[in-house]
């Protein structure tokens, strides 16, 4: 897969267009993977830059895994917007919605998680609840295969969770009501809304491809140029770099390049 930093020309063309939007994902992309999601932070170059982009492109916005209110406090900038529980969740100012119909499920996951309980004996094992979506981490397991076995025949054996879709991410399993509303559908929501003809989306795991091939339907469908880059690193899965457009090596990777996005975008302005 080609390296960003080789094909920069490409990026800056589409930077020139006169609405050009950065979206990103949050863990693994703009903070290091920590053991644990409390321990994990932004990298301060990361906000330092994202911050300074608030102020020279059309749209700043992450979409994240985590709680929209989590997300927003974890990147700590006022003026991007944030997008929780893989798009199923928004942070405005002062409070956050979920999109409609996913209210339903609220008793799901929580029925889903209850019934997921005796998982919490396997030392290593924490699920979050996200109250529309739940996060079975397994990080710390000692033997996370079988640990992730375990998690996928309990989950299978739950008449809640198992009606629920299951995304296998990087050591962690999320569930997530089966309703048609992603990372992909929040992309193409962002695009439409902030009327932007250039864009880039930054990830690195599975659920960020449905933002991948949002872009890529934008470029299609609208007037739009825009490109899906992929945060790889040892766990990336195989998908994620056949459906990016580019790569980028790590969280150290996406600092030099939202650096150069900043850089690039005052040279043009
Ligand atoms: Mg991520």
């Amino acid at each position: 897969m080609p390296y960003i930093f080789d094909h920069l020309d490409v990026i800056k063309e589409a930077l020139r267009r006169s609405s050009f939007g950065l979206i990103t994902d949050v863990d693994g992309t703009i903070s290091q993977t920590a053991p644990t999601p409390q321990q994990a932070e932004v990298s301060p170059l990361c906000r330092q830059y994202l911050s300074a982009l608030c102020k020279q492109l059309a749209l700043v916005a992450a979409i994240s895994g985590r709680p929209a209110a989590e997300a927003k406090n974890m990147i700590n900038i006022d003026e991007m917007v944030c997008i929780g529980n893989h798009g199923l969740e928004r942070c405005s100012e002062s409070h956050s919605e979920f999109t409609k119909d996913v209210q339903d499920y609220f008793k799901v996951i929580e029925a889903a998680i209850e019934e997921l309980t005796p998982l919490l004996s396997m030392k290593g094992i924490s699920i979050d609840n996200k109250r529309v979506t739940a996060t079975i981490h397994y990080r710390l397991c000692r033997d996370p295969l079988s640990a992730e076995r375990n998690i996928l025949a309990a989950i299978e054996n739950s008449p809640h969770a198992r009606g629920l879709r299951t995304i296998q991410g990087r050591m962690a399993i999320d569930l997530i009501p089966p309703v048609n509303v992603n990372k992909g559908t929040a992309t193409l929501d962002l695009i439409q809304e902030h009327n932007l003809q250039g864009g880039v989306y930054l990830g690195d795991d599975l659920t960020d491809i449905d933002a991948f091939r949002a872009i890529h339907t934008a470029c299609h469908d609208l007037d739009f140029k825009g490109f899906a880059i992929g945060v790889i690193s040892q766990e990336m899965p195989a998908k994620l770099a056949e459906e990016a457009d580019f790569t980028l090596n790590g969280v150290d990777d996406v600092e030099r390049f939202l650096k150069w996005l900043s850089q690039t975008a005052v040279e043009l302005n």
